[in-house]
């Protein structure tokens, strides 16, 4: 494991010159399967693996969320090591901040709905760690989950404004087998609230089901997938949106691909999930053949 950054461009300068590329899979730790995810892409698609480990100051809108964020630095290890990453970089929050930041990123309108809207400040922490990293590590290529799109679609954006010589990579959302996307987040949720965790992507998923039924009103689409929520005092819904896949901008008749992405409070458990859909079903029997 690395935590200064001197060393780590060593490192990643000997692997060039031996040839590889190198691909980073920026984490905040508390790794899990779909972590590993991640990591099993880049070690097909590159020759070495950089796993970065830091728990961003810059993006948490709340102190005690940054506090109570998990830790598990040996477990993390253990997990880089059997997936064979090449390199850990864990550096310290003084590491990557020595001083005051006199410059961030400012991120324009994508940021301006889903957790966005609900995190001020939040990508514009994300961005700025982000733009950081890769001009720490100059990677080939950088992964990222599907399951934060809105993250994967503001850096997309960073990569190309401001012409970082980076593929970023989307991979998809890694499920556990109720449905429920795997998160370092699950982690803070009793066994009761795992169970109610599930209506997230209950919810979301009949959304699906009724954009490719027919439904064309988002705010219809919305109300539906609401009614599977259960009532319960644990569970509060911050936001279930219908967005462009594009520029995450709200859609209200819906004539192609959307994202449909919900926020879901249990407890104090904060969980985010999305999925892509596409009224394709829908276009076949609303178009009456002939015409
Ligand atoms: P985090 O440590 O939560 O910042 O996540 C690090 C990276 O792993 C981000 O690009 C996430 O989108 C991705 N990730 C987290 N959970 C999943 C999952 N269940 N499936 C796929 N990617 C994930």
């Amino acid at each position: 494991m690395l935590t200064s950054i001197a060393p780590l461009r060593d490192r990643v300068a000997e692997a060039r010159r031996a040839g590889l590329e190198v691909g980073l899979v920026p984490t905040m730790g508390a790794l899990h399967t779909g972590h590993a995810r991640l990591i099993e892409q880049a070690r097909r698609e590159c020759g070495c693996v950089v796993v970065s480990i830091f728990v961003n100051p810059l993006q948490f809108d709340r102190a005690d969320d940054l506090d109570g964020y998990p830790r598990p630095l040996q477990a993390d290890l253990d997990v880089c090591a059997a997936s064979g990453v090449d390199v850990v970089f864990a550096p310290t929050a003084e590491e990557i901040y020595p001083r005051r930041a006199e410059c961030t990123v400012e991120v324009g309108r994508i940021a301006d709905h889903l957790c966005g809207r609900y995190r001020p400040g939040h990508f514009r922490g994300v961005a700025t760690v982000v733009l950081k990293l890769l001009q720490i590590v100059q990677p080939d290529r950088a992964y990222f989950g599907e399951k934060d799109a809105q993250q994967l679609a503001v850096i997309r954006h960073l990569v190309r404004d401001f012409n970082l010589p980076v593929q970023i990579e989307g991979v998809p959302t890694l499920r556990d087998t109720d449905g429920v996307a795997l998160s370092s987040r699950n982690q803070g949720l009793s066994p009761e609230e795992r169970v109610l965790a599930r209506s997230l992507y209950r919810a979301l998923s009949e959304a699906e089901r009724t954009i490719a039924a027919g439904e064309r009103d988002s705010k219809r689409v919305a109300e539906a997938a609401g009614l599977l929520l259960p009532q319960d005092e644990r569970l509060r819904l911050e936001y279930f949106e219908v967005v462009d896949p594009e520029d995450l901008q709200p859609v209200e008749r819906i004539e192609g691909p959307v994202m449909v992405a919900g926020a879901l409070w249990i407890g104090s458990t904060r969980l985010i999930d999305n999925l892509l859909c596409s009224p394709s079903a829908m276009s076949a029997v609303a178009t009456p053949s002939g015409n």
